[in-house]
């Protein structure tokens, strides 16, 4: 029998043989440091093993302080095993999307194991907070996870469970509409995601074809894209109403922890954007304007190098990439490019385009080994470099923790996305002071850099306009299609660049209806905007201070998820918020940077 952890070495010997040059990435070459102290190193991953080890649990002691956290140890252990078959399993189905085999386990996990692990994880919520002696665990280390494990089980409704699945089948159709989508362009079909690269055409009327083609096809579902989202509305509507919430948005601020943050604070947020960033982002516009030769921006024109110089080429092969990123990080620190040799060694990152191999990138965690894995489609971009540098920095946190001797549940398991982003992002800046004799001549990496802040810029204005949309759906339930129309165009209108989309006015009001995040990640979008401020603190700390910037930046990373947002800012040496005083201080600096960067 495979242990639990290895069950792709059954796997990969079936392994059909050309698949063995290309793909280095294999998983029983990844060592496994923490030996197990509750599933037994010989089982197959299955659900008669696992369902044995969570009755275990549900009937261990756990009446002393003692008793509690021995029983916190196995069940950290338990889910531990748990998330990295899932992360294998995923990886291996991203690698190889045309392996029947991957594709069958993946899926698996996800239809059969995920809800199971659902059902059996709340019944050892119940006893872990029923348990009177959880009240003389030491706070310092238990007291975070204790209180998001409280707040999960408070909210709990029965009712409740169908309605989430009621909302799971709709995200399922809106992923169906959605990825349907395609359109004729030079004698092809092609997905919108292949579309988007004629956007960045210097031909204008090639830019102009595609996009009015692209959002030709999009209108043509927005009854159906309308319908599903009210009904998502009503859904969640409901399911905050059963928990004993007014709305639906303050339901969610409680679901996800958000307990050092109110909706009042996002719409100050909301008011700082607007009077700080969104002049800058016109500034920006109007600059490219002027750059194009243009009398009026419209929406095919925001995504061109504005002096029609060809796309940077920073890199020929993944190979390239690697070692670029390897050099950028011996510049930075010596502990952390210290992490990205390891990674390189255990080969934990794929990098190239291939086929078969799913679209996108991401990073991923082996739980039990604590070893990070990295995913991405590099295709020779600017942006690849960004994405290679964002993903190394949510694997540092990966080691950081893991060094620091974190349990899973202060670790990867509870960790807040507000928090984890700040890692991610700081490293793509931070990173983007040494691209010059990395990857690119000083010119390059000024245009690089530049291009990045734009970006920045955009994203907080986007961030608001997604966000305060979202803010008053959720607390005007009930509302009109019409209604939602005219508040989106009001609202998009408020944050927007300078961009005119006359004569395309259904464009502009059904234009919400490709932001994914509005249907599949509820009020998700706001937390981008408060890791970026934090990114945005640590890393214009780094540009006074190297090395204390970076000492912040490795304290706060190091306290995993064992503490509370504002004590991760202060640990990064920054004051906790997103408001007005932020917001102003970071908009000037960028605006600054945009300027120098010229
Ligand atoms: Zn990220």
């Amino acid at each position: 029998m495979e242990p639990t952890s290895r069950p792709e070495k059954r796997l990969s010997q079936r392994r059909p043989p050309f698949y063995g040059r290309e793909l280095t990435f294999d998983y029983t070459n990844i060592p496994h440091d923490f030996p197990r102290k509750f599933v037994p190193a010989q089982v197959p991953f299955d659900w008669e093993n696992l369902s044995r080890l969570f009755d275990q649990l549900k009937t261990a002691p756990v009446d002393s302080e003692a008793d509690l956290e021995g029983w916190i140890a196995r069940e950290d252990e338990l889910n531990a095993v748990i998330y990295e078959q899932k992360a294998l399993r995923m990886i291996n189905y991203s690698r190889q999307t045309d392996n029947q085999e991957y594709t069958k386990a993946y899926t698996e996990f996800i239809q059969e194991y995920d809800p199971r692990i659902k059902v059996a994880s709340f019944e050892l919520s119940k006893r872990y907070v029923s348990a009177s002696s959880r009240k003389q665990l030491p706070r310092e280390k238990f007291g975070n996870a204790d209180k998001i494990r409280e707040n999960a089980l408070s909210l709990f409704r029965e009712a409740n469970v169908s309605l989430e699945k009621d909302d799971a089948e709709l995200q399922q159709k809106y992923q169906n509409v959605l990825g349907a989508m395609t359109v004729p362009f030079r004698g092809e079909e092609r997905t919108l995601q292949q579309m988007g690269r004629f956007l960045e055409e210097t031909d204008r009327g090639v830019r102009e074809e595609a996009w009015r083609l692209v959002q030709g096809r999009v209108l043509q579902d927005r009854v159906a894209l309308d319908e599903i989202y009210s009904k998502m509305i009503d859904v969640r509507d409901r399911v905050s109403r059963n928990a004993g919430f007014k709305n639906y948005r303050d339901y969610v601020f409680r679901q996800k922890n958000r307990f050092d943050y109110a909706p009042e604070d996002c719409v100050r947020f909301h008011e700082a954007v607007e009077r700080y960033l969104v002049p800058l982002a016109r500034e920006i516009d109007k600059e490219r304007m002027g750059n194009l030769g243009l009398n009026s921006l419209r929406p095919w024109d925001v995504l061109v190098d504005p002096q029609g110089r060809p796309p940077l080429a920073p890199f020929a092969d993944a190979d390239e990439l690697i070692a670029g990123c390897a050099r950028v990080f011996r510049k930075v620190d010596s502990q952390l490019s210290g992490y990205f040799a390891r990674m390189m060694q255990l080969e934990l990152l794929d990098l190239s385009s291939r086929k078969g191999k799913a679209p996108g990138g991401f990073q991923d965690e082996f739980a039990e080994a604590r070893l990070p894995f990295i995913f991405m489609n590099a295709a020779k971009r600017d942006y690849d470099v960004r994405v290679l540098m964002h993903e190394s920095g949510h694997s540092f946190h990966s080691f950081l923790m893991r060094d620091a001797g974190l349990p899973f549940y202060n670790a990867n398991m509870n960790l807040p996305s507000e928090f984890a982003e700040v890692a991610s992002t700081t490293m793509e800046l931070v990173g983007g002071e040494h691209l010059e004799g990395t990857f690119y001549s000083a010119q390059d990496a000024r245009r690089s850099n530049r291009s990045e802040v734009e970006q920045m810029v955009k994203l907080f204005t986007w961030v608001a306009t997604i966000d305060a949309f979202q803010h008053w759906v959720y607390t005007h339930p009930g509302h009109s299609t019409e209604e939602r129309g005219d508040e989106w165009s009001r609202i998009f209108t408020r944050f927007a660049g300078l961009e005119s989309y006359e004569g395309f006015d259904d464009t502009l009001r059904y234009r919400w209806q490709r932001q994914l995040h509005l249907f599949q990640y509820p009020f998700y979008y706001i937390e981008y905007g408060i890791a970026t401020v934090g990114a945005l603190g640590i890393w214009l700390h780094y540009r006074r201070d190297p090395e204390g910037g970076i000492a912040a930046y490795k304290r706060a990373l190091s306290l995993g998820s064992s503490k509370p947002l504002p004590k991760l800012f202060e640990a990064a040496e920054l004051k906790w918020g997103f408001g007005p005083v932020e917001v102003e201080r970071y908009a000037g600096e960028l605006r600054s940077l945009w300027r120098a960067y010229a």
